[in-house]
């Protein structure tokens, strides 16, 4: 429960306060925003108030989910900052870290970038290549990354990057706070088949992070990436109802009445099908935010939220056929629902990607959750055919 006026001053503020259209295509009016959310008390709900959040439970955090959901939130610039880096801040942070991040990152004043991934390392990304090396009192990196999201507008990044090439992999990465602006950071944007660059590779080409940024412990790397992962799972399984746009039950019902097929038994069943499915999901991801908000992280189990958001990608672009048929993808230029619909389509595949993929969530699933036997790693299955 939130004490008593709680939601009823939040909703009369969203009421007031209700984000601007430009704020999704102007990164700058998005910031203007993210600061208004702040300084009404209303972001970083239940990070710890030392550390510019607002100390709250998990009601406070659920409560806003529920009264936000009928506004179109421009979150996107933030999603890595709040939902990844800011939360494993807190985790692992020095002090001073999180004194000199959190607050900037919870205002919109700083964004935030996630290098993990590499042209040689997504599912394996303990296999990557970039390398870290000291000079002086700090270190230098290069390598390639790819798939950065918001790496455009990116202020900082938390960069995976090998240190100990001479340990087994887990045991050779850190994990760094890098400044993107500066000559060793080039971005360069890659279009996906929405038409849109949600996504950039990045080249460091000796790029300088000072020695008091690391995040978490010299050749500790491992650690950090799996806690970072962790709070992933859980914000993007979070964010089906946000992405899912065109191809929601909300959004199909109207699709529906505009087509006239809303009377079909066949259409009927089907939203009501994916209506059920995107509240057994919200109601699943209520669970994981109060366990991560009374400080018992769920762990391994964020990854059922993760892989349900993506199978329900999938289950709201197969109702967009029976609902809209081939007007699912083909429109007049000028139909803005239709566009809508589009996007909702064409970028449902990636969140059967991003954050990890199914295949990769169904082995941890297995393993960490079920108690199944572990996969066995490419080396155990090499070591397996020389002994034949
Ligand atoms: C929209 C989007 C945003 C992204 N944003 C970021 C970001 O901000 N930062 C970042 O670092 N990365 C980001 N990524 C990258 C993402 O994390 C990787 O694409 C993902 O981890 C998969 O890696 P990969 O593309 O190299 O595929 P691969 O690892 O090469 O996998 C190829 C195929 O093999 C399968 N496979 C691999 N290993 C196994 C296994 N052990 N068992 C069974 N199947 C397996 C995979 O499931 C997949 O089908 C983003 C990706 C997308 C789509």
């Amino acid at each position: 429960m939130t004490d008593d006026g709680w939601r009823e001053r939040l909703r009369a503020w969203l009421t007031e306060n209700e984000p601007p259209a430009e704020a999704h295509t102007d990164v700058a009016a998005a910031r203007d925003y993210q600061v208004r959310l702040y300084e009404a008390g209303y972001a970083g709900l239940t990070w710890p108030a030392e550390w510019g959040g607002q100390g709250l439970g998990a009601a406070e955090s659920v409560a806003f989910a529920e009264e936000s959901a009928s506004y179109d939130m421009p979150g996107r610039p933030f999603l890595i900052g709040m939902g990844m880096v800011g939360p494993t801040i807190v985790d692992l942070g020095s002090d001073e870290q999180r004194r000199r991040y959190l607050t900037p990152l919870l205002r919109g004043e700083e964004i935030w970038c996630q290098l993990f991934s590499e042209p040689g390392a997504g599912s394996d990304v303990a296999g990557l290549s970039t390398r870290a090396v000291r000079d002086g009192d700090g270190w230098r990196l290069t390598g390639q990354k790819v798939w950065t999201s918001n790496a455009q507008w990116a202020d900082h990044a938390a960069v995976l990057a090998r240190t100990s090439p001479d340990k087994p992999k887990h045991a050779g990465l850190t994990m760094f706070v890098l400044d993107m602006d500066q000559p060793g950071v080039t971005v360069r944007p890659l279009v996906d088949m929405t038409g849109n660059a949600p996504f950039n590779e990045v080249f460091l080409d000796d790029a300088w992070v000072p020695g008091d940024e690391v995040l978490g412990e010299v050749d500790g790397g491992w650690h950090a990436a799996r806690t970072m992962l962790g709070h992933e799972r859980v914000s993007i399984s979070g964010l089906r109802q946000r992405r899912g746009r065109g191809v929601t039950s909300a959004a199909l019902t109207e699709t529906a009445r505009r087509y006239g097929t809303a009377d079909d038994p066949a259409v009927r069943d089907e939203l009501a099908a994916l209506y059920a499915s995107e509240r057994a999901l919200e109601l699943y991801n209520v669970l994981l935010n109060q366990e991560t908000a009374a400080g018992s992280p769920p762990g391994a189990r964020g990854s059922v939220g993760k892989l349900a958001g993506a199978l329900l990608a999938y289950r709201g672009v197969h109702a967009a056929g029976v609902v809209a048929g081939a007007g699912a993808l083909v429109h007049e230029e000028d139909d803005v629902d239709g566009g809508g619909l589009e996007l909702g389509m064409t970028s449902a595949p990636a969140s059967s990607i991003a954050g990890g993929t199914n295949e990769i969530q169904r082995n941890i699933i297995a393993e960490r959750v079920l108690g199944l036997p572990r996969e066995p790693t490419v080396e155990a299955r090499r070591a397996a055919r020389s002994d034949r």
